[in-house]
């Protein structure tokens, strides 16, 4: 019998979280499953709780609080509530797992949670790095957690780096699939609907995300989510666009040879990797087709298409806060151009706009980052509300 991980997982009927949940189908007796969560789908959290049987579940939304209370009345599972609850949920001592599947700014408490206890996160929420990054490598050295990544271009170089001294590193190459617009004349980009940026060629993913490879802005956290992983400057982390996702990302070392890890576009794969890490386990995901694959494409990205990709880069640079600040404004302008309250090309503007008009500080704990991030959104909502972009 394998050793039997303990898992929580945040944001368990996401796409992430579900995707999770076929691998501890694919494998029963190597997992245990502790805690489920999810935002507001109190039905299908319950429908998992019913299936994995965790001690507790936890749910965001107040109106989900009751019908799971009653769904689950008399199975001994505990409801838990919010922000505290998902935090709860993620330092319990029965855990020795927290995937990390959340979305946006709202999953950092809940991770910082689970690292203060020196758990292993296995992190999608790359948000998470890209406000926090300082704050995430403080809490791994005070606690000795470990953080496994699971976006596909991360988990391809941490693949990469096994066996590698971190020393000869010479450049991270993040590949990129360039969205569904990546040969759309940029004259057109007002127009873009919220239905056309959602179609992505390549992956299924949640909304959020699927926006953010539309605008490239993706691309732009996974840089800053590479350097606080790997811990390599900016300029040694290029983003290359591969339209057939096949290679998920590269490291070149220092004597001039690099290293790819390739599949096809299956988010099962880095995550299985991430749990099972460093073993592997025999699966049945799909294999690439050798036959079949005709080329491999590789353009450099359109930086003044792409404006969100630059915007990354120079967050990056200017530290401290200013990912945070790039981060709030993104998750805010995403959210109104998915309720049709501005256009496509307005979000990289929105972030420019706020961008300019933040300070920039050192980043000191928590509560600094909420208020950067509140004040962020605040400012987004007022050039939308005034047109002032
Ligand atoms: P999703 O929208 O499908 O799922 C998000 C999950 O988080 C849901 O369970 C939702 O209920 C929960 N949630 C959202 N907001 C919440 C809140 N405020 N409070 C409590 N719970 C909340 O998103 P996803 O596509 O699964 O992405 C999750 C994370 O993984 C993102 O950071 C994304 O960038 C990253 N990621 C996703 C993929 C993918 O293929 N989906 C690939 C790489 C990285
Ligand atoms: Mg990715």
């Amino acid at each position: 019998m394998p050793d039997c991980q303990r898992l929580a997982i945040l944001g368990s009927t996401g796409s992430i979280g579900t995707q999770t949940l076929e691998i501890v189908r694919l494998f029963p007796d190597r997992f245990r499953v502790v805690a489920l969560t999810a935002r507001s789908n109190a039905a299908m959290l319950a429908r998992q709780a019913r299936e994995f049987r965790p001690r507790c579940v936890v749910i965001g939304a107040e109106e989900g609080r009751r019908l799971l209370e009653e769904e689950l009345a008399g199975t001994g599972i505990r409801v838990l509530y919010g922000q505290e609850g998902l935090c709860e949920a993620a330092a319990l001592d029965e855990v020795d797992t927290v995937m990390a599947g959340l979305v946006g700014f709202a999953g950092l408490e809940s991770v910082l949670s689970a690292l203060g206890t020196g758990k292993k996160v296995a992190l999608a929420n790359k948000e998470t790095l890209v406000v926090a990054g300082a704050l995430v490598r403080q809490r791994l050295h005070e606690n000795g957690g470990s953080l496994i990544p699971v976006d596909s271009e991360h988990s391809a170089i941490f693949q990469c780096l096994v066996g590698e001294p971190q020393s000869r590193v010479e450049e991270l190459v993040l590949t990129a699939s360039g969205g569904p617009f990546r040969s759309r004349p940029y004259s057109t980009f007002v127009e873009i609907t919220p239905e056309e940026a959602l179609a992505h060629p390549n992956w299924s993913m949640g909304a959020k995300i699927t926006i953010d490879s539309a605008t490239m802005m993706n691309k732009g956290l996974e840089v800053i989510e590479a350097h606080w992983l790997f811990d390599v400057e900016p300029d040694r982390i290029s983003v290359l666009v591969h339209p057939q996702s096949i290679i998920h990302s590269m490291v070149t070392f220092e004597d001039g040879s690099t290293k790819a890890q390739l599949g096809l576009p299956d988010m099962k794969i880095p995550i299985q990797y991430a749990l099972s890490y460093p073993d592997r386990w025999p699966a049945p995901h799909a294999r690439l087709d050798w036959s079949q694959l005709k080329q491999l494409d590789f353009e450099e990205p359109d930086l003044e298409k792409f404006r969100c990709l630059r915007l990354a880069y120079e967050a990056l640079e200017a530290g401290g806060t200013a990912p945070a600040v790039l981060n709030a404004a993104n998750e805010q302008a995403v959210s109104l151009f998915l309720n049709g309250k501005v256009r496509f090309s307005d979000i990289p503007a929105l972030i420019e706009a706020v961008m300019s008009d933040a300070e920039v500080e050192p980043v000191s704990d928590l509560e600094q980052l909420v208020a950067f991030d509140t004040a962020a959104r605040s400012a987004v909502l007022e050039h939308a509300r005034a047109g002032t972009i």
